[in-house]
């Protein structure tokens, strides 16, 4: 947590010093943020993914996330993307998941109403699933 709201910080102010450069510049997305998991560590489960999923996150990032991430113009919070059996039985994830396949994530802007807003983004963009999940407090998409 300490790492993300660091780089939300560092994220904020290169946007600030240079809009245009920082869009440019950071990668807002990384198939580690899409892996990694606090239960994964918890439990010692590997959520390393295999190649062919390596491709899907990718896909994930660059199709769907980062053209929302570009319109929302503020940081999102990835809470949970790529999911090995082991870790989505762990987390009570149904049996045919796309966050098996590295093909979805679930994430928050960090506010009901900063998630109102993405979603109205997202259903612009391409995906096969788009879920609102907890009341509002985070967002489902599959792609
Ligand atoms: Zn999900």
């Amino acid at each position: 947590m300490k790492n993300r709201e660091l780089m939300a910080a560092v994220v904020a102010m290169a946007e600030f010093a240079s809009p245009a450069k920082a869009k440019e510049a950071l990668v807002h997305f990384t198939v580690d943020e899409l892996t990694r998991s606090a239960v994964a560590s918890s439990m010692n489960i590997d959520n390393t993914p295999p190649a062919h999923i390596v491709g899907n996150i990718h896909r994930l990032i660059g199709d769907v996330l980062e053209p929302a991430r570009l319109r929302f113009g503020a940081p999102i919070y990835v809470n949970s993307g790529y999911r090995c059996p082991q870790l989505n039985r762990a987390v009570g994830g149904v049996a045919r998941s796309y966050h098996l396949q590295g093909r979805a994530a679930d994430f928050t802007t960090g506010t009901v109403d900063g998630n109102r807003r993405l979603w109205r983004i997202l259903c612009d963009l391409p995906h096969v699933e788009l879920i609102w999940e907890g009341g509002g407090a985070w967002i489902h998409v599959a792609y």
